[in-house]
């Protein structure tokens, strides 16, 4: 008999074989650990055994060279072990607090700054824009590297009242995250359909089901079966571009950039909470976005005056209340700002149906 075909594992991969020696040696027995200094962490086992542990940024979005580089770093200045983190800065280990320096060295002369510990800003966490995806209406990598370039500061000192996590998504529908600091693409009009695509490129049927407010329904437009928006009740989510293209949300001038504030995943202190939108609108001004740049500084220096210690930015924006985080910033609140849509009872697509 022939042997049972067996799954093929392609989940998350077994971390042992690429863990530092004194890492694997000591799992589940660490006994406490502390900070040197921003982008430093120093872990003691309950046995003695120490390991140091650098962080550095990147632009996440690398070249086959700068790859090498950090690995050659690894090799020479550190134990040839290296990890990324869910922000995309690499961490270096060391079991030997002399290779501590040297290593900071070599980093900061390639351009790496050391930092995103504690209670700085660590790299932003964004989505992943034109390289890997088909749908963005923005590069979310670009304004990252543009954005962390005004942060540098922030990055490698620990002078925020708490941690700062921010998020970038190049969409509005899918891979963004929760971020003290949320910058996301924002439509302001219904997609564009070239109705001669139409029937050649789109399942029209899931197009349909996949619109949040029912707005689109089945449409014969030359004589071609095509579709067609309810422009009314289209809220500009974007949900139909992916799995139709000819209905084109991206827009030069209408795709905004919005932000949002006061999201967390963690449950320390208090619990995990969603962002909520301050400023909407803002264009979306490759390469440097400066205007996005200068809402999210002010928002960072009114957090970083007011906040009390160890407040997160959502916590310190409740303790004080949404208006005087409007003043405090210098936002200007508007209509936009008040989710009055009631259409969600009657109209939303709220069915427990999985659809891809
Ligand atoms: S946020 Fe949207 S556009 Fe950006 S990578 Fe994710 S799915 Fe693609
Ligand atoms: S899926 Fe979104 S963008 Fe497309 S028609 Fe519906 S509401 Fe408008």
């Amino acid at each position: 008999m022939n042997a049972p075909r067996m799954p093929i594992e392609s989940g998350v991969p077994d971390p042992f074989p690429y863990m530092h020696p004194t890492l694997k040696a000591n799992y589940g027995q660490w006994a406490w650990h502390d900070r040197p200094r921003p982008g430093v962490l120093h872990h003691v086992a309950k046995g003695g055994d120490q390991v140091w542990t650098v962080r550095a940024g990147t632009q996440r979005q690398m070249d086959v060279h700068t790859i090498r580089k950090l690995m050659d770093i690894a090799d020479e200045f550190a134990d040839g072990y290296v990890r990324f983190t869910i922000r995309s800065n690499i961490e270096y280990m060391v079991s030997d607090e002399s290779r501590v320096n040297p290593l900071i060295e070599k980093l900061e002369s390639e351009g790496f700054p050391i930092g995103g510990t504690g209670n700085s800003i660590s790299m932003i966490s964004h989505t992943q824009g034109f390289l890997h995806c088909d749908i963005p209406g923005t590069d979310a990598s670009g304004a990252v590297k543009a954005l962390m370039d005004e942060l540098h500061h922030d990055f490698t000192h620990e002078e925020m009242p708490n941690r700062v996590r921010m998020t970038t998504s190049c969409c509005q529908i899918n891979c963004g995250g929760q971020g003290d600091i949320a910058i996301n693409i924002q439509h302001t009009k219904p997609p564009k359909i070239n109705h001669d695509l139409v029937a050649n490129v789109c399942e029209r049927p899931s197009v349909v089901a996949r619109c949040p407010v029912a707005a689109i329904r089945p449409a014969m437009v030359n004589g071609k079966p095509s579709l067609e928006v309810d422009e009314k009740k289209c809220v500009a989510c974007g949900a139909c571009f992916p799995p139709c293209p000819p209905m084109q949300i991206n827009d030069p001038e209408h795709s905004k950039l919005a932000i949002w504030v006061g999201g967390k995943n963690s449950n320390a202190r208090s619990k995990p909470t969603f962002h909520k939108l301050v400023a909407a609108g803002l264009p979306n001004n490759p390469p440097r976005w400066p205007e996005v740049a200068e809402v999210v500084k002010n928002i960072l220096k009114a957090y970083k005056e007011d906040a009390k210690d160890y407040e997160r930015m959502g916590e310190w924006a409740e303790r004080i209340g949404w208006p005087r985080f409007f003043e405090k910033t210098g936002l200007p609140f508007t209509k936009y700002h008040i989710d009055n849509w009631r259409g969600g009872r009657v109209n939303l697509n709220a069915s427990a149906h999985i659809r891809f």
